[in-house]
């Protein structure tokens, strides 16, 4: 069975409603993930907001706005008065709830209450547009199985088995429809998977489910191999290695999040990217699959600090490594790049919150220096160690920018180098022309 997972602007009009539904009904049975329609989220978070602040006429004016655009939907979306009215009481009975909780005490216990409306909403939407369109499709709710634990993290076991358990009460059903995002916490409480959690969904309902594939459509074409908002003539990646797309990912590239992927990798469940405004476009898939000697996309993370220490007790010192990462793990800082030599060590950081303090303890044991307005590019593909020529490639192409650090051999799918961020178009362009032909 398959997982397929529309995000918020992908359900975020009725028409994109009726879309989503034709690309869902190809005869084959699934497990579908929605996201809230595109900015109800966001309206909750600021309702709630104003229930905090023990608002609740502004909250009410809010929710008696979002009422009539959904009322304007549910106009658009049926074609029968049997389910515009079905659906209609549906709605109603969601804002009425909303507008209850401006009586009493609002807590975090109730915003998750609140936030998971959106969720709730846009699936039963979709599942009453699909059975009156004579789809037998079945709403199963997430709150049943979705499930955190005593650390707040999601509880595999408990939704593998209850998810199972949901699916088989429904053999005859063609099609099943489920919420992102939302879920319990080990009490039993309403909560979620924090903002954008839906992926996280998908991704763990495909471990659970063993699933032949997750597919997460958005309203971009999968992943392409530079940024199209800086570099000209990019192209789409039609395939990453679970690896390839976590170093894409945390480097700043629009892909999924790595915890998102995390479950599926574990699993090995190739996660296939689409796009729902181009639907035949192959997008990308990632899967445990090592393209050999391919270098595949190019991605840059913005607003890094380097901080150097040199010290002439680092050599034939041990223990010298040890006391300088404390320092960073003390303030909760984590390191980026590191590169060391015999008497100085290199590192970046992107949250500079503590910088002074980390910078001040540091000083104890050398001389230290900071660079700030960097940036990091990181080249992402087949870069084992024993491939020869790729390295050199990537090097080659950074030839007329100044590099402050390389980092290469701390995995078999990268490298990195640390330059000014004023060179960043410079250095992606150059990577691009070079590593993919783009010139
Ligand atoms: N609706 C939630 C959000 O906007 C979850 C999601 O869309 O993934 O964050
Ligand atoms: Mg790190």
């Amino acid at each position: 069975m398959k997982v397929m997972k529309f995000g918020g602007t992908s359900v975020g009009t009725p028409q994109r409603m009726k879309d989503v539904s034709k690309l869902i009904t190809d005869g084959e049975r699934k497990l579908v993930v929605l996201s809230a329609m595109s900015g109800t989220t966001n309206s909750l978070v600021e309702i709630s907001g104003y229930l905090y602040k023990n608002n609740p006429a502004s909250a009410n004016e809010m929710i008696n706005h979002l009422e009539k655009k959904y009322e304007k939907h549910v106009e658009e979306l049926y074609s029968t008065e049997e389910y515009k009215q079905k659906t209609q009481a549906f709605l109603k009975s969601k804002f009425n709830y909303l507008r209850a909780f401006g009586k009493d005490l609002f807590t975090l216990f109730e915003e998750k209450v609140v936030l998971a409306q959106g969720e709730i909403l846009s699936t039963n939407m979709v599942t009453n547009y699909l059975q009156e369109q004579g789809v037998n499709a079945v709403l199963l709710d997430a709150l049943e199985f979705m499930r955190t634990d005593k650390n707040g993290e999601p509880d595999l076991p408990y939704i593998a088995k209850h998810v199972k358990v949901a699916i088989e009460s429904h053999p005859e059903a063609e099609l099943f429809i489920t919420q992102g995002f939302i879920c319990r916490n080990t009490y039993g409480e309403i909560d979620n998977l924090e903002r954008g959690g839906s992926d996280y969904t998908a991704s763990l309902l495909g471990a659970a489910l063993n699933a032949e594939e997750i597919q997460i459509w958005t309203d971009i074409d999968g992943m392409h191999n530079n940024d199209p908002r800086i570099v000209d003539k990019t192209e789409a990646v039609p395939q990453l290695h679970f690896e390839e797309a976590a170093e894409l990912a945390y480097f700043g590239a629009k892909i999924l999040h790595p915890t998102c992927i995390q479950p599926a990798t574990y699993a090995g469940i190739p996660v296939r990217l689409l796009n729902t405004m181009d639907p035949s476009a192959p997008g990308t898939i990632i899967n445990n699959v090592t393209e050999h000697g391919r270098i595949k996309a190019v991605a840059a993370k913005d607003n890094i600090t380097a901080i150097k220490i040199k010290s002439s007790r680092m050599l034939l010192a041990h223990g010298f490594l040890r006391k300088v990462f404390e320092i960073f793990e003390t303030y909760k800082t984590s390191i980026d790049m590191v590169c060391t030599s015999e008497v100085g060590v290199s590192m970046s950081i992107d949250n500079t919150k503590n910088l002074p303090e980390i910078i001040n303890e540091l000083k104890t044991y050398g001389t230290v220096t900071t660079d700030e307005n960097m940036c990091i590019i990181c080249v992402v593909g087949d870069l084992t160690w024993d491939n020869v020529g790729f390295e050199t490639l990537a090097t080659e192409a950074m030839k007329d920018i100044p590099v402050r650090m390389i980092s290469y051999g701390g995995s078999n799918y990268n490298i990195s180098f640390l330059i000014k961020a004023e060179d960043k178009k410079r250095a992606l362009q150059a990577l691009s022309d070079t590593l993919f032909n783009n010139k």
